[in-house]
């Protein structure tokens, strides 16, 4: 019998960030031929989002929309998700490992007591069966892992498994389902953003971080600057959070947050343990640093030996000529 495995997406904005299309593209390795359900949570209409999911792999799209959804909360998104896993009975549920999907996932994995794969990197097969490679030990070792029955929750770590490509010719049935969700224990009031706009660090194929030596918040002037440059956004170390040269919602690391983009800029890090956890699964790495023994070396696939305030400007400047 083939698998049924929901995906539940993931909206900012209303729109869907692009983990959501990777958790699909996640769920159709597992079961190249499975029925792939995707699942919908908001406020408002989901139609435009569903067909997005649709477009990028899933065979239909079930939306719960109700005024408790407006906002991320572990009670109401833990309702709905238990409301749909008990209609559909899926085989495995799939999730990106954001800070919703690690909330969430365990939550309602235990309430249901199933199994939870979490932060996969990646899918491969031992003949038929799919087995998931997640990093352990702030990414020093990796663990494989197999499911052997009953239903799973996987989650996906962000950029690490490439999206299906967009087809808008694919239809498949979108269905809103009614669910009460009810008793929160957290309403959301209002939400204050406190980082900028832009590209969410994440999601970003381009990260440009500043460690302690970048000294102050203006130093971080030139790291925007070069991140908006090349379409990316702008991360931190802890021990430039610390000093207060920027928010700690940049921090990159084990306590932090786990990028894997195309590129990762380290700028005065000197990459402690606890900060490679969180970026050295990047697919290329340039350190810029003016300690030439400075551990970021030994992650770097390039290397900068110099003084960020003279290195920065100067690759401003060529990339500017391109
Ligand atoms: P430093 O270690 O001070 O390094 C600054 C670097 O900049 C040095 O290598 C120096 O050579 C270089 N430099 C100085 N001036 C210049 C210049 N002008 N041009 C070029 N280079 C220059 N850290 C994280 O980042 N993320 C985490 O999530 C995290 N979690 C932690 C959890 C725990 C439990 C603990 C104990 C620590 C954690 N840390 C984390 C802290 C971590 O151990 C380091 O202290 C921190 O990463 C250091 O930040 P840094 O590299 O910016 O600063």
């Amino acid at each position: 019998m083939s698998k049924k495995l929901l995906v539940i997406g993931e909206s900012r904005d209303n729109s869907l960030r692009n983990v959501t299309f990777e958790a699909i593209a996640a769920a159709r390795k597992i079961a190249a031929d499975g029925e792939i359900v995707g699942v919908l949570f908001g406020a408002e209409d989901l139609a435009t989002q569903a067909n997005e999911m649709i477009y990028y792999g899933a065979d239909r799209v079930i939306t719960v929309q109700h005024d408790n959804l407006k906002n991320y909360t572990s009670d109401g998104y833990g309702q709905a998700t238990m409301a749909v896993v008990e209609e559909e009975s899926p085989d495995v549920i799939v999730m990106g490992h954001t800070a919703i999907g690690k909330d969430v996932t365990p939550k309602v994995a235990s309430k249901l007591n199933t199994g939870l794969i979490s932060d996969v990197t990646t899918i491969d097969f031992d003949g038929d069966t799919a087995v998931f490679t997640r990093p352990i030990y702030s990414g020093k070792a990796f663990e494989k892992k197999v499911i052997t029955d009953g239903i799973v929750f996987v989650t996906v770590r962000p950029n690490n498994i490439p999206a299906l490509e967009r087809d808008e010719s694919r239809t498949g049935d979108v269905q809103a389902k009614e669910v009460e969700i009810k008793d929160l224990r957290t309403i959301i009031k209002e939400v204050v953003r406190k980082t900028s706009e832009g590209v969410d660090m994440s999601e970003a194929s381009v990260v440009v971080a500043g460690g302690r030596a970048v000294k102050s918040e203006e130093g971080f002037k030139p790291l925007y600057e070069l991140a908006e440059l090349l379409g990316g956004a702008v991360g931190a170390s802890r021990g430039a959070c610390d000093a207060g040269y920027c928010d700690y919602s940049l921090q990159i690391g084990q306590t932090g947050k786990v990028v894997t983009p195309d590129l990762y800029i380290a700028v005065g890090i000197s990459g402690a343990i606890q900060h490679l956890a969180g970026m050295s699964n990047s697919k290329v790495i340039v350190a810029i640093n003016k300690d030439p023994e400075a551990n970021i070396f030994n992650v770097a696939d390039y290397g900068i030996v110099g003084d960020m305030f003279e290195v920065v400007p100067m690759l401003i400047e060529e990339i500017k000529k391109i």
